[in-house]
């Protein structure tokens, strides 16, 4: 590179070079790659470097030192924060840090351990940059909440990281998480799911999966109706057969709930047969809403899968949507007479 040279002061071209050198961080000595530039022109005292370079060196002696303490390289921490689309400050806020905080680590600054435990964290796990994000008082506006929620989401399910049901339920979910007319303003309450459809296996003999998903939203729709408040905080989608809550096989998957894999007399379909969870109590029901689930239970038990499917195709909730798109509380009011 050709510059005004301060060895010699001339204009002429400069070699970068390269070369193992060592240093002593914190009292532990690390070896890095050093850059600098040399005057062929002279012999003897012949090195200089820029601030650009001085500072590069200096960020890779610190790299180093975190390579051998464990601790995550300032590139590390840009790809965590890029990973969730996120700025330097917008990092920082979520986890409740300072501003200049992500700044400094991926600059200069070697992070503190208690600070490289949570990158390093949310790191592998989304959820946890959820939850510190939500207890943190989710501070982001909303159009970067929203790119925020939506990459924890991508990251959760591409991670292919086991995480229980209830884990994978909440992630469908993390888009969900304030009060709308979509989830009929409540948030996902799932241990009210689970007495809900403990409390339905428990009263109804043939409670298959679609037969159960349909009753979901006939509680949900209905509770919506008297109170402007959906029971369970489920979202719909208008699929073939109806209303299909988002994140319906985690729902199967939850703890508190039990089924029974059953063939279908043809032999092509399992058949989901939800029963009866004893240990669970029902307790967790208060009477207005025991009304809501029995006038739900009174109108479909005895109903096939077939007759609730049609019952739901003549709702104006399914025939004004189309395929996929969420079926909004809105639609209470047009709700068939029960
Ligand atoms: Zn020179």
């Amino acid at each position: 590179m050709v510059m005004n040279c301060p060895i010699c002061g001339k204009k002429h071209d400069v070699k970068l070079k390269r070369r193992k050198a060592s240093s002593t961080i914190k009292g532990e000595k690390v070896q890095y790659d050093e850059e600098y530039f040399a005057c062929e022109e002279v012999k003897g005292d012949n090195e200089f470097a820029t601030a650009a370079i001085e500072n590069a060196n200096l960020l890779r002696a610190r790299n180093a030192y975190r390579e051998k303490m464990g601790l995550l390289t300032s590139d590390e921490i840009v790809k965590i924060r890029e990973k969730y689309g996120l700025s330097q400050v917008d990092l920082s806020q979520a986890l409740g840090w300072g501003e200049a905080t992500i700044s400094r680590y991926e600059s200069k600054a070697i992070q503190d351990s208690a600070y490289d435990n949570v990158l390093q964290l949310i790191r592998i796990n989304p959820l946890i940059l959820y939850y510190l994000y939500i207890q943190n008082g989710a501070v982001l506006n909303k159009n970067k909440e929203g790119v925020l929620m939506q990459r924890i989401r991508e990251e959760l399910l591409a991670s292919g990281r086991e995480i229980i049901a209830r884990d994978k339920l909440e992630s469908f979910y993390i888009t969900y998480n304030e009060a709308t007319i979509e989830n009929g303003f409540k948030c996902l309450d799932i241990d009210k799911l689970e007495t809900i459809i403990n409390y339905l296996a428990k009263k109804i003999k043939n409670l298959f999966k679609v037969k159960l998903m349909k009753m979901l939203w006939y509680v949900d729709i209905l509770s919506f109706q008297m109170n402007n408040r959906s029971m369970t905080g489920l979202v719909y989608q208008h699929a073939t057969m109806g209303a299909l809550p988002i994140g319906h096989d985690a729902i199967l998957q939850l703890d508190n709930v039990s089924f029974l894999e059953e063939m279908s007399p043809d032999y092509d379909n399992v058949k989901y047969h939800i029963i009866y969870n004893e240990k669970l109590d029902l307790k967790g029901l208060t009477k207005d809403e025991r009304n809501i689930i029995d006038s739900v239970i009174t109108k479909f038990n005895s109903m096939n899968t077939k007759e609730i499917v049609d019952y739901m195709h003549e709702e104006e909730a399914y025939k004004q949507t189309n395929d996929g798109e969420i079926i909004s509380f809105e639609w209470a009011k047009s709700l068939n007479k029960f």
